[in-house]
């Protein structure tokens, strides 16, 4: 029996969270995935308000339409999620997955006074300049211009470093945007580890970080396969995120 989209969608988000939280990459009960079920992107999924992304099944993430404006006043629905990942999909029809996390290594250069990610190993490489830098933190937003303000930051760049906060990678295939937020915080974890050692950094010239940038694109086969794998694994510990 094949499965809809809708429920395709379900499952593989589903996967995402408890693999993040597998990985330990969540942040409390908080932090957010959507991934659009229409076409122009309105309907999307969203996972309920302050449930552990390692509880999370398929059949309880949030169908809702980003036009609505009952969902504000939902107790399950988390409104500072609502006004930014609704606003991303009513404004980006394309984007069909989006996801925010506030990881250690990745917030912790997303707070250096100069955030960028010197490419200095092949994971730092990848994002070569290929990664905007949004310095505008003002507080926890929860209103729809904060979510069209983001909305326009992720229009040229699917990654978006958000300083002194976290990140969103935004997307069309759930698992190549899995694989890349993943790869961005062992990203920032080589470089926090090389940083701390004091000593100078060997940077990769721009014509081998633009290169290695190019390499990793060709390959987008290899991070659906390592999503592919990291859902098998989820479904070996605990195979109820499917439910
Ligand atoms: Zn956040």
């Amino acid at each position: 029996m094949s499965l809809t989209l809708e429920e395709q969608t379900r499952i593989d988000l589903a996967a995402t969270f408890r693999i993040i939280a597998h990985l330990g990459m969540h942040e409390a009960v908080a932090n957010h995935f959507s991934a659009a079920v229409s076409p122009d992107g309105k309907q999307f999924l969203l996972n309920p308000k302050w449930m552990h992304f390692s509880r999370i099944k398929a059949s309880d993430l949030l169908l809702l339409n980003a036009d609505d404006p009952n969902n504000a006043s939902r107790n399950d629905v988390d409104p500072t999620a609502m006004s930014i990942h609704g606003q991303i999909h009513r404004l980006l029809p394309d984007v069909r997955v989006v996801l925010h996390l506030h990881p250690v290594y990745t917030t912790a250069i997303s707070a250096l006074e100069n955030p960028t990610i010197t490419p200095i190993d092949q994971n730092t490489a990848r994002y070569f300049n290929r990664i905007s830098v949004d310095t505008m933190y003002g507080g926890m937003a929860d209103t729809t211009e904060e979510g069209a303000r983001l909305a326009g930051l992720l229009k040229d760049n699917t990654r978006l470093l958000m300083g002194n906060h976290g990140v969103m990678v935004a997307g069309n295939d759930i698992g190549v945007a899995f694989d890349d937020i993943w790869t961005l915080e062992r990203a920032c974890q080589i470089l926090v580890a090389a940083r701390s050692t004091g000593q100078p950094l060997k940077v990769l010239s721009d014509e081998v970080a633009e290169k290695t940038a190019q390499d990793w694109e060709k390959i987008t086969d290899f991070s659906k396969q390592h999503f592919e794998e990291m859902k098998q694994l989820m479904a070996t510990i605990d195979p109820s995120f499917m439910d």
